[in-house]
Parts: C-alpha cells; sequence; structure tokens
C-alpha cells in the first residue's frame, strides 16, 4: 500500500473540541474515569454527601449529585468548555495541591465525548435564600442549550451515551458488568478515602450501598469485606522521618490467594503501586505463604512536593521521590502491628514470647535482591508461617528443654555473624536483628543455615529451613562448641538425658528401608533411611498431603451428607456474590446448596469429608474470598481434618502414616507449599558439623 504525502500543512491551533477530544484519551479512559472525576470534583466542592447512579455499565447514564458549594452561573460555561480551574492560580500552588483536580480539563473533556449536562445551585450569597440555580447541556463539545434550573444546592452532573461519538473507543469498553464493576471499585476507594463524606451508590436502578457522613474506615470496611476479615483487621500507625502510615491490615491468617483487597491511598488519592505491595508482603513476610495476599487500606501521607501524583492523570500512577523512605515506613508499619499481634496472641495462649515462635521476618537472602538499601531483616521464624496458620499448636504448657529449636535465625551464609548484620544494615533502630529472642545466656547464637536439598524442587526457601541450636553450655562460643561437637556424636550429643517429661514412645519400626525412630515435640517423625539419611517429617504436612491426594481423586464424584436439618446461613452482600461464582464448584464437591433469598443460603448437604461445623467454618472462609480454587479448597479440607502438630502418635500409627505417605504423590511438599519432609545426607550433616568444607 502506498502512501500520499500531503505538502505540509499550516501550524494551527487546535479547534477547542478537538483538544477536549485529545485530552479526554488521557483522562476519560472508561466511564469509571468519569466517575472518579466527578466524585473528586464533588469532594473538592466541599460536598458532605454525594449520590451516584450509573446505568449500563455507565454507559448510558452517568450521574453525579452532590451538596457541594456548587458553581456560579457566569462560571458555568467556562468550567465546562475550556480548560479551565478553580483550584490553582500558580505554579507554587500546583507542587503543595491538596485538592484532586487541579487541570481543568476533566468536565470540559468528558463533555466532548458524551451528552453533558451539569446543573450547579451555589450556595447563595445572602442567608436563607434561595440558591439560584442554572444548568448547561453540550452535546460532544459543544453548548446544546443553558438556562435556569430548579435544584436546592450542590451539583448535578449527568452524562449520557458516553462515546457515542468515538467508536473506537466504545469498542474498547468491556461487558457491561465488568465496566459496573470498575465503577464500583473506583467508588469504594474513594469511600474508604473519605468517610466522613456520605455516598450512595445505585446500578440499573438498584442501590448497590449506602455509606453514611461520618463513619470511620473500619465502618466502611464491614460494608465491602465480609465479616470473616472484617473482624480481625490490626490498625496501622507508624511514622518514621516524615512519613506516616494509617489504616488497617489483615490478620496474616486471614490471607487470600488474589491480591484485590490491597487497596492504597497516597495523601489522599487511591494509588496502584508495586513498590507499596512490595513493602507490605514484605513486612507479612514469613507469616504468608508465596501465594497469598494480605487485606490492607494503607494510606500514606508525606510532603506533597516528595511525591509526583501527574506521572498519568488517571492511571493512579505515582512517583516517589525517595522510594526507600516509603518502603520502609510501610514495612516497618506492618511489622509493628504484626509484632502487637504477636505479643496479643502470645498473652492470651499464656505462652512465653521467648520460647513461642519468635515473630517472623524476611530471609536476608530474598532481601538482597530488592536494591532498596533495605537493611537486613529481623531473622525468619521456623515456626513463624506454620503458627499464623493454626497449623502447629504447641502446648503452652511444655517447659523448655533446652534443647529445643530456642534460637532462629537466618543469614545467607552460615560464616556471616550477627553483629556483621548489624553493621552492614547501618539502618536505624528498629531494625536490629533481634538479641532479644535467646533469655537463658547473654551468648549471642550462631548464624546457621543446613544446606538442605529436597529430592524435588532444589533448595527450601531459607525462612522453612533454617534452624539453629543452642546449646546448654555455660559459655558457649563457637570454638567450644566445634570442640565438643568432635568428641561426641551427634546422636548423643542431642539426647535429651535427664529430661523430665515423659518421653514418648520409641519403639523403632520399620517401613521399607525406612525405620521410625521416635517423635520430637508431638509433631516431627523421626526416621532413618538404611544407613544413609536422617530425614524428618511433618506429621500435619504429611498427613494433610495425604489427604489432600485423596480428596482430590474423590471429588469428582461429588458425596455429599445430607443433613437431618439444613443449615440456613445469612450472607454478607459480598458473600452473597461470591457465593454465585463458587456454586458449581461447592456442589462438585459435595455442598447442597438451595437460595432463600438474596442474602440467605440454605445448605442442605455437605462434603462426608466434613463435620458440620467445620462445613460451616469452610463456607465463610469460600465465600470471604479467602479461597479462590478448587485446589484451594481441597487443601483446606485436607487441613482441617489432618492430624495436628503437637499430638502424640503411637509407633503403629506413625508407621501408618509414613506408609501412606509413601505412596503418595507430590510428598515432599503440604498442599499449602511448605516441605513436609526435610533430609539430611551424611554429607549434609558433616558439612553442617563443618567435618567437612
Ligand atoms: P479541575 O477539577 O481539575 O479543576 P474539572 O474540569 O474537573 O477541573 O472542573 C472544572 C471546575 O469546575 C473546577 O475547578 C470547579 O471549580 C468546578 N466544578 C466542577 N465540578 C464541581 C462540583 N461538583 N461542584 C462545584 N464545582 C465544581
Ligand atoms: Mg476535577
Amino acid at each position: 500500500m502506498t502512501q500520499k504525502t500531503d505538502p505540509r500543512r499550516h501550524i494551527k491551533v487546535l479547534p477547542s473540541d478537538l483538544r477536549n477530544q485529545i485530552a479526554a484519551g488521557e483522562v476519560v479512559e472508561r466511564p469509571a474515569s468519569v466517575v472518579k472525576e466527578l466524585v473528586e470534583n464533588s469532594i473538592d466542592a466541599g460536598a458532605t454527601h454525594v449520590d451516584i447512579t450509573i446505568e449500563e455499565g455507565g454507559q448510558t447514564l452517568i450521574q453525579v449529585r452532590d451538596n457541594g458549594h456548587g458553581i456560579p452561573q457566569d462560571e458555568l460555561e467556562m468550567a465546562v468548555t475550556r480548560h479551565a480551574t478553580s483550584k490553582v492560580a500558580s505554579l507554587e500552588e500546583l507542587m503543595s495541591i491538596g485538592s484532586y483536580g487541579f487541570r481543568g480539563e476533566a468536565l470540559p473533556s468528558i463533555a466532548s465525548v458524551s451528552t453533558f449536562t451539569i446543573t450547579s445551585a451555589p450556595a447563595p450569597k445572602v442567608a436563607n435564600t434561595p440558591a439560584d440555580a442554572f444548568f448547561i447541556k453540550v452535546e460532544h463539545g459543544n453548548i446544546a442549550s443553558q438556562g435556569p434550573a430548579a435544584l436546592h444546592q450542590g451539583t448535578v452532573v449527568e452524562i449520557r451515551d458516553l462515546f457515542a461519538n468515538i467508536p473506537a473507543r466504545l469498542k474498547f469498553l468491556k461487558t457491561k458488568n465488568t465496566e459496573t464493576k470498575r465503577c464500583q471499585e473506583m467508588l469504594s476507594r474513594l469511600a474508604l478515602a473519605r468517610p466522613d463524606v456520605g455516598f450512595t451508590f445505585t446500578n440499573n436502578g438498584r442501590e448497590v450501598w449506602r455509606f453514611p457522613t461520618n463513619q470511620t474506615l473500619r465502618d466502611r470496611l464491614a460494608t465491602l469485606w465480609p465479616p470473616a476479615i472484617t473482624d480481625s483487621l490490626l490498625p496501622l500507625n507508624h511514622t518514621r522521618e516524615g512519613y506516616t502510615i494509617r489504616g488497617l491490615a489483615g490478620h496474616p491468617q486471614k490471607a487470600q490467594p488474589r491480591a484485590d483487597r490491597m487497596l492504597f491511598w497516597v495523601n489522599g488519592r487511591s494509588v496502584n503501586d508495586r513498590l507499596l505491595m512490595r513493602a507490605v508482603r514484605d513486612g507479612y513476610r514469613g507469616r504468608l505463604l508465596s501465594k497469598e495476599y494480605p487485606q490492607i487500606a494503607l494510606f500514606l501521607e508525606m510532603q506533597p512536593e516528595l511525591v509526583d501524583a501527574n506521572v498519568h492523570p488517571a492511571k493512579n500512577e505515582v512517583r516517589f521521590q525517595d522510594e526507600n523512605s516509603v518502603y520502609l515506613v510501610v514495612r516497618k508499619g506492618i511489622e509493628r502491628a504484626l509484632d502487637d499481634l504477636t505479643v496479643l496472641e502470645q498473652v492470651e495462649a499464656g505462652t512465653d514470647p521467648f520460647t513461642a515462635s519468635p515473630s517472623a521476618h524476611a530471609p536476608a537472602a530474598t532481601q538482597a535482591s530488592m536494591n532498596l538499601d533495605s537493611p537486613p531483616p529481623k531473622p525468619a521464624g521456623f515456626w513463624g508461617a506454620a503458627d499464623d496458620h493454626g497449623v502447629i499448636n504447641r502446648n503452652p504448657n511444655t517447659e523448655p528443654t533446652g534443647y529445643e529449636t530456642e534460637v532462629v535465625r537466618t543469614a545467607s551464609t552460615a560464616t556471616m555473624q550477627s553483629s556483621d548484620m548489624v553493621q552492614s544494615s547501618g539502618m536505624d533502630e528498629n531494625n536490629d536483628v533481634s538479641l532479644n529472642f535467646s533469655p537463658s545466656t547473654d551468648q549471642e547464637p550462631v548464624p546457621y543455615t543446613p544446606v538442605l536439598e529436597l529430592e524435588e524442587q532444589g533448595t527450601v526457601p531459607a525462612e522453612q529451613a533454617d534452624l539453629s541450636i543452642t546449646p546448654p553450655t555455660e559459655a558457649y562460643s563457637e570454638e567450644t562448641h566445634a570442640a565438643a561437637m568432635a568428641e561426641t556424636s551427634a546422636a548423643e550429643y542431642y539426647e535429651p538425658q535427664g529430661h523430665a517429661e515423659a518421653e514418648p514412645e520409641s519403639q523403632n519400626v520399620s517401613v521399607g528401608d525406612l525405620t521410625y525412630l521416635g517423635q520430637l515435640a508431638d509433631t516431627y517423625l523421626i526416621i532413618r533411611q538404611r544407613n544413609q539419611k536422617l530425614i524428618l517429617l511433618d506429621q500435619h504436612a504429611v498427613h494433610e498431603r495425604i489427604l489432600f491426594e485423596r480428596i482430590k481423586r474423590d471429588a469428582s464424584q461429588g458425596h455429599s451428607q445430607l443433613l437431618a436439618l439444613p443449615m440456613n446461613l445469612t450472607l454478607h452482600p459480598s458473600e452473597a456474590h461470591r457465593l454465585q461464582e463458587m456454586w458449581g464448584d461447592l456442589e462438585k464437591i459435595g455442598f447442597s446448596l438451595a437460595t432463600s433469598g438474596e442474602t440467605e443460603v440454605r445448605v442442605k448437604g455437605i462434603p462426608t469429608a466434613l463435620e458440620t461445623a467445620e462445613a460451616k467454618g469452610f463456607l465463610r472462609e469460600i465465600l470471604s474470598g479467602q479461597i479462590s480454587s478448587m485446589e484451594d479448597l481441597w487443601a483446606m479440607m485436607s487441613c482441617k481434618s489432618a492430624i495436628k502438630a503437637g499430638q502424640k502418635l503411637t509407633s503403629d500409627e506413625a508407621a501408618g502414616l509414613i506408609a501412606q505417605w509413601l505412596t503418595t504423590p507430590d510428598r515432599t511438599y503440604c498442599p499449602h507449599g511448605r516441605p513436609a519432609v526435610l533430609q539430611f545426607t551424611i554429607d549434609d550433616l558433616e558439612k553442617m558439623f563443618k567435618r567437612k568444607g
């Protein structure tokens, strides 16, 4: 195809409607962006109440009505036809802008791609006199009509037939459902940022939600998220070097497989930002599995000069001048909130915070790649993730024996001393490498990372693999330790002699070439493979894997047990919505369900593998979005019914478990991705004992 080259055209100022259409390309991508611009204008106008109505995904109608200060008649035309704003008069002002809008391009842009009517009644100058209301109607950028109108106070903007004159843009819209969802999501973000302002949202004539004025963030989240999540939100509040975060964060046990409940605002504007996302996940590290995401509503406040909110007018992107500070205030704020949680739970459980799990933190190795000059994190707790998922139920009455894994730390190399770690951090006071978790000795424990190899996966994530041991020597040093170890075989050394607690039964039983030696901490099965390997099984993880495979196999049959008395569950609107999505899957695994009203479900039958109470809790978790796939579902069912950690097993039971485990596919990991087995070859042991380099 040949192209005809025109002679050069003269430079011309673009006609204003074309200019507006071009600007619209940036500002008005889809109905949700229109909703955003209009509601932000209402908030900027000091409205205490905003009503939003859309129809057909916003394509046929978007209407925003507020009780703000309105626009005087003589400014109305300018507001909708030209780049005009009442919000900035100078460049300095632009730098420290406190309102949402400032470019004055939203209204003319929207008006250039729709049929647009604005009616406004400014607050009367003399009190108790009726306001004068006026309207302007603009069709695709051209004023169609204007005149007096009837309106009490505030502004109503009505957009009909969005993009009707731009078929190309129309083509890019998704289904009406999707566009509606985006509008709703946009509105929730605005409503969460301003709980003082009342909002209603009506879709196709049906009120979707109503937020009264003067609520709290917690109130608002309780309307948007199910109670299973909002019941246990943790407050965030942290300031560091001029940066402040506040908000609410989900309990680690309520984590979910999707990141769709991670919401961020910077100086009041909703943003999607990867740095913030990463900082949050790093704050949770050790408490979540790699596939899990927490819920969070996080508000970051900083000096406006330190953030460029103008990267893209509609895309919620920001650019931070000092990414490192942003990262740190967020991560530390989260860590702090979660530390409070740890202390709280220990107090509730009556456990000693020292012998119980130290709170889990990021392994150094994963941090190094961050390129944010972030300090080495606190050590990862061996128990961290497991505890937080309720997998390990340690007996709080068990005395520490002095032989137990009491000190847990991570270092990227076994030779790295903790003092090095502190120095290399060069960071602030909060970043100490937790020297406080070894109550019985003043000595610093030796950071220690065993080199493990798992059959299938190669290396184990550090946070799951590290364990270090504080031997009961009075004056402990690495040298005396090494000397002691040279004299004594490992088995003798770790034999808990004179240990007061009743010993677990330790009759040796063989399963194939495995010899079961006994149970440790009522949780780990100790196994010797011929004379070549030491194997540790996590009884819960192993059983979980066995059940998972079984449930997966049986799932296709959808066995159901009918309940004598059907249960009625009342649903939160978000749960009711989710139920519709999951209905088919739930029936496949044996739930028999019937609707009874919009916010109730009748459960007539449950999967055979579950007890009634379990099935109920289980349904709640599915409906709250903590589970999103069949795999998750099975993993959860197997977790619920698996032998718990902290449960004594007889040798026969242990052997039975081992035998079943041997015939199970994918047996080295539990369904959540935690290792079910640790294996040490003689070679590994020699390295760990430093008999070999
Ligand atoms: P910006 O918000 O960037 O100033 P807009 O095009 O969104 O630009 O709006 C233009 C102007 O119209 C605003 O500066 C404001 O003075 C006025 N305006 C728009 N919407 C409202 C409203 N709902 N209430 C009062 N004034 C409004
Ligand atoms: Mg605006």
